[in-house]
């Protein structure tokens, strides 16, 4: 049996990670964390039967723990239990799926602990991957990808050791808004940006999808993940969403990773790496898909994507600056607070106030975060 803890079970991520737990009979849960959502988080609990149970609130975890009174569990709150669950004894895999830097802190300490990362949650990479990557390297730890266009370029690189990567091709749907110009996009509501074309998602990558910022914070995933260049990562819009990433090597040969839009793949892959499984669900079926088409990703409608590019550049705390400011955004765009072209507005005057920090440490990262959610809830 192997042993996986998983951060944000009740999620998106969470709730395929579990289905794939139920459809392979050799995973062992001893671990769930999720954030208020308890009458899931209990349900869970009943089907897995985890040794350790962490909601956010105190109140919460104390109502749960009144409901689990049955079972042998141990439930906490807080960061405190998040830490507890990345470290304990008994998981062999963390499965990071919480949604924002929440997840840099345990990643951190499950590192520090030796265990293999199941990162789905990209926020980590995006504001610590300077902090994290060394840090696995130094223990001897595997960060797998678990978001499908980096699994795709993970998968890709197989059998390639001693190879280097010319280039990442970094798929993209382009979103509910492929093709619209900005003129076009000033009237956007919510609904119309939670229509994703291929994906199925949690509220907030969806709406990052809609703005490209989530390609943006892929770019700067697949830099860490990678260790390559910004200048050897392209974006190429791929509608179909077919084709999940791909490799460029020195001679040309690209090397890609297809297969239906079903997250269950990736994330069955990195829970099993270097073993693959029978997965049910949907086949690629060649027959019947008519066209596979690519185009160049439009940087002026969706500058949030052009803004990413130039905060990795910046480095430092910039990609914090850049990832806090969009988080805050989607939030209030979902609370109909902002319209939908303010998010990459919000995202460039958020950068531009931030005072650079070339190294920043995990307070630094935070503190950052702080400053850039109070600058913008003194302005919007
Ligand atoms: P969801 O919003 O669906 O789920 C987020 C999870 O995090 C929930 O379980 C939530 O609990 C939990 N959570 C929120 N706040 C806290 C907290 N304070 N403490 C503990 N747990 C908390 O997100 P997704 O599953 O869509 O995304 C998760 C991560 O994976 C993100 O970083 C996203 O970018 C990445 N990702 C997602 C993909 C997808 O297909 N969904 C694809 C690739 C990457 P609760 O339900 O109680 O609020």
């Amino acid at each position: 049996m192997k042993k996986i803890a998983l951060l944000g079970s009740t999620g998106s991520i969470g709730t395929q990670t579990l289905d794939i737990v139920r459809e392979q009979k050799d995973l062992e849960v001893v671990a769930l964390a999720a954030g208020s959502n308890l009458l899931l988080l209990e349900k869970q609990i009943r089907e897995f039967h985890p040794k350790l149970a962490v909601l956010w609130e105190e109140k919460a975890a104390s109502d749960l723990r009144n409901r689990v009174q049955d079972l042998p569990i141990k439930v906490l709150y807080g960061m405190e239990g998040l830490l507890e669950i990345a470290v304990m004894p008994e998981s062999e895999i963390l499965v990071t799926a919480i949604v924002g830097m929440l997840g840099i802190r345990p990643t951190i300490a499950a590192v520090e602990a030796g265990k293999t990362i199941a990162l789905a949650n990209k926020e980590t990479l995006v504001t610590a991957g300077h902090i994290i990557m060394p840090l696995a390297k130094a223990n001897h730890v595997d960060i797998l990808p678990v978001d499908s266009e980096h699994s795709a370029i993970f998968q890709s690189l197989n059998g390639e050791k001693g190879n280097s990567i010319h280039k990442i091709l970094l798929t993209a749907s382009g979103g509910p808004f492929r093709g619209k110009k900005r003129e076009q996009l000033q009237e956007v509501q919510v609904e119309d940006a939670l229509r994703h074309p291929n994906w199925s998602m949690g509220k907030k990558i969806t709406i990052d999808s809609a703005t490209m910022v989530n390609k943006g914070l892929e770019v700067m995933e697949a830099r860490w993940l990678f260790d390559v260049g910004l200048e050897q990562i392209e974006v190429v819009v791929h509608p179909q969403s077919v084709i999940h990433s791909m490799v460029e090597y020195e001679d040309g040969a690209v090397i890609a990773q297809l297969g239906t839009p079903d997250m269950r793949l990736p994330i069955q892959y990195a829970l099993y790496y270097p073993k693959r499984r029978s997965l049910s669900g949907k086949r690629l079926d060649f027959y019947q898909l008519a066209n596979l088409t690519f185009e160049e990703p439009d940087y002026t409608t969706f500058q949030g994507l052009a803004l990413a590019f130039a905060a990795m550049k910046q480095g430092g705390n910039i990609p914090t600056a850049y990832n806090a400011a969009n988080e805050k955004a989607v939030s209030l765009f979902l609370e109909r607070q902002i319209s939908f072209l303010e998010i990459p507005e919000i995202i460039q005057a958020s950068m531009e106030q931030c005072s650079f920090e070339k190294q920043p440490n995990v307070d630094k990262i935070l503190e950052t975060e702080a400053e850039v959610y109070s600058f913008i809830e003194s302005r919007w």
